[in-house]
């Protein structure tokens, strides 16, 4: 089942929900300069070439109208990826219409999303959180 190459990443919503597996941790994408927002690319599962980074967003909604945000520099159309337990925006896509290559397209651009920052917590940091309510359970225990 798993590849012996590639360890998969596992990230959740605040409210636990998962909702991101890739083979990138956060810490190793690149950051969007305006925002610090996470730049992560979504490979093209249904491409037969070697696909050496994986990334899926799951049990999220995406908004189907874009949101237009304002910004010092001009406007950008985002379509925002909710959690689809809590609602909460974890991620977005930028309309084509963004891109110098698809500048004449619209829609939502489906080969990147940018992960709002402070969205999300890895499965390990999860695990560790309930292990840390142990100890403190623990230590509760021992002062009694
Ligand atoms: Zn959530």
């Amino acid at each position: 089942m798993s590849s012996p190459e590639q360890s998969i990443h596992t990230y959740h919503c605040i409210c636990t929900q998962l909702v991101l597996a890739s083979t990138s941790t956060l810490e190793s994408l690149k950051t969007r300069s305006s925002d610090l927002s996470q730049i992560l690319p979504l490979p093209d599962l249904s491409s037969t070439s070697t696909i050496s980074h994986y990334a899926s967003l799951t049990n999220t909604v995406v908004d189907i109208k874009p949101t237009v945000i304002r910004l010092e520099d001009g406007f950008e159309k985002r379509y925002f990826h909710k959690c689809g337990r809590c609602d909460l925006n974890i991620a977005y896509s930028l309309d084509q219409s963004q891109f110098e290559d698809t500048r004449t397209s619209s829609g939502a651009r489906e080969d990147v999303a940018f992960l709002i920052p402070g969205g999300l917590m890895s499965t390990e940091d999860m695990k560790s959180g309930k292990d840390m309510d142990a100890e403190i359970a623990k230590v509760g225990v021992k002062a009694a």
